[in-house]
């Protein structure tokens, strides 16, 4: 491998939510299939130290690192397709977080007297990051958020044009993403927006080595050359990125292309041919797959996927190892509030997401109940976990009110709550269990093994977390004596105490809940074995009402 870092900056043109993390993850999946050593970083530029504090319903999910770091959805899509590259907080940075770091240094004197600009300052900052997250790395791919022509992208499209002067044009390529679009009265394919957009670029002194033209029909060899003209970028330079019926085709696509053979070519990079066997056996069980399930999502923002970006993703990664296609079916919490249960019918698992608020809450119980009483499979992350607690404890333990902290503070049946140590911090960030945490997996239970170990097949685990609330402690011997499973806890050390991590029910086909977020290190190529197994049991519920179903008939 070179001795040289080399870096790849993915730019976006003429819209967003047109594909730029995909992309960029397919290059470095494609890059790494080939043995390098590849990570990946995302910058933002809006102005909010983190995405942390962001409505799901504008950003779309947290996605959270092993070190607690929120990021945006992008990170997830890198995990997904990088499979070696462990991201930290180094991997994902935003403008408010370059500004943050700036003033700091400014507030203590570090500047000695300049006055702080724009660039060179700003500027400085944002190649220090990316440079320190290429430090374990041969090759760094990193995504600009946004799209060429934000005014807030600037300061990052600039200090992106001194790496390249600094580095030396043979270790940094400049791909950029553009649209293609075919307007049908004129029976045509559109390349104006792909040269304005090029022009915004080489007016900051950018001019990109590769395009990536999103379209959605194939670019002939005309269109190409006529692109590359227009744009000064060699025809067998412009690629195309044809829509693609699954997410995990893009990279098999732009392998075909040779996307990857000219970014290789271009670096001066001499490795072997990728290895895509897996990747695409696993594409294959994507498109034909032997059995179909349909999931029931119970979610609050119904109508924003994004928001459940990474369990969706999930549940497709359950399904291909169980040569499975899963239908997800977002329903609406609110709706099931309202009485009609009847949409639950349709499923064959029942996953209630991880969320914040009081919105929809009851619905989700009603859902949960139904599930628990009507043997559904029933996968509860997060807050579907505390939900399940509180429905076992209303309806099983007795417990009438039984309810959390966070939307019932004054209730003496909280059994989800504030542990002691969190009580009395008013700083709401300041409480959250963020990041990676180790829980123990109770391997049996009266005599049978628990699902989570079969699942697992170990009985130590480390997952993530972002939640402020537990299973009460007070509580837990009365959940337990009425047939709560415990089937995984967390040890507290420091604050001497144990936290519940799972829960589950020995007398249902599958009724599991974890405190923490799997779906935040699910892989198509590894998948998540709580999402396999939840899809397990699915398929069973879906064959065994199908026989009901011909029994009635
Ligand atoms: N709102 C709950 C808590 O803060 C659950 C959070 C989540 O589902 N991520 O504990």
């Amino acid at each position: 491998m070179a001795k040289h870092k080399k870096y790849i900056f993915v730019t976006g043109g003429v819209l967003s939510s047109i594909g730029k993390g995909i992309a960029a993850a397919s290059i470095g999946m494609l890059l790494e299939q080939r043995g390098i050593k590849v990570t990946m970083v995302k910058m933002d530029p809006y102005l909010n130290v983190d995405p942390g504090t962001m409505s799901p319903f504008q950003h779309g999910e947290v996605f959270v690192l092993d070190d607690g770091t929120e990021t945006d959805l992008d990170l997830g899509h890198y995990q997904r397709f990088v499979q070696n590259a462990t991201f930290t907080r180094k991997n994902s940075f935003t403008a408010g977080r370059v500004y943050e770091a700036v003033i700091k240094r400014e507030r203590a004197g570090g500047y000695l007297g300049k006055t702080v600009q724009v660039i060179p300052h700003v500027t400085d900052q944002i190649k220090t990051n990316i440079k320190a997250a290429v430090e374990d790395a041969d090759i760094a791919i990193i995504e600009v958020g946004g799209t060429v022509g934000d005014i807030e992208g600037l300061p990052f499209l600039e200090a992106i044009r001194q790496i390249k002067h600094e580095e030396g044009a043979e270790n940094v390529l400049f791909a950029h993403l553009t649209l293609v679009p075919y307007i049908s009265t004129a029976g045509e394919l559109k390349t104006k927006p792909t040269q304005h957009s090029v022009k915004e670029l080489r007016e900051i002194g950018i001019q990109p080595d590769i395009l990536i033209c999103r379209t959605d029909r194939p670019l002939d060899k005309e269109i190409k050359s006529k692109i590359g003209l227009f744009c000064n970028v060699a025809g067998d330079c412009v690629f195309s990125a044809q829509d693609a019926a699954s997410i995990y085709d893009v990279p098999l696509l732009f392998a075909e292309e040779g996307l990857d053979d000219k970014v290789t070519e271009k670096l001066g990079i001499w490795a072997g041919r990728p290895d895509l066997s897996k990747w695409k056996a696993m594409v294959e069980v994507i498109h034909k797959p032997k059995h179909e399930v349909k999931i029931g999502i119970v979610g609050k923002y119904t109508d924003w996927r994004d928001t459940y970006k990474s369990i969706s993703e999930s549940l497709v990664h359950g399904g291909v190892a169980n040569h499975s296609s899963v239908i997800p079916v977002y329903i609406d919490s609110e709706e099931i509030e309202k009485g009609n249960l009847k949409i639950l019918q349709e499923v064959h698992g029942i996953l209630v997401p991880g969320g914040f608020g009081e919105r929809g809450i009851e619905g989700k119980i009603k859902a949960i109940e139904y599930a628990r009483s009507e043997a559904i499979p029933f996968f509860g992350i997060c807050l579907g976990m505390q939900l399940a607690v509180i429905e076992f404890a209303r309806h099983v333990c007795g417990l009438e009110h039984a309810n959390s902290a966070e939307f019932k503070p004054e209730n003496s049946q909280n059994v989800i709550d504030l542990m002691e140590m969190q009580k009395g911090v008013t700083e709401l960030g300041g409480t959250m269990r963020l990041g990676a945490y180790l829980c123990q997996i109770v391997t049996k239970h009266a005599g049978k093994s628990t699902h989570a170990y079969q699942a697992y097949g170990k009985d130590k685990v480390s997952e993530r977390h972002r939640h402020r609330y537990e299973v009460s402690n007070e509580f837990r011997a009365r959940l337990e004596e009425n047939g709560l499973v415990v089937c995984g806890q967390h040890i507290d050390k420091k604050n001497g105490i144990q936290l519940v991590e799972m829960i589950e029910l020995s007398n249902h086909p599958w009724f599991l809940g974890c405190q923490f977020h799997p779906e935040l290190q699910s892989r198509p190529l590894d998948p998540h074995p709580l999402f396999v197994q939840f899809i397990k049991a699915s398929l069973s519920s879906a064959k065994g009402m199908q026989t009901a179903m011909k029994g009635i008939k």
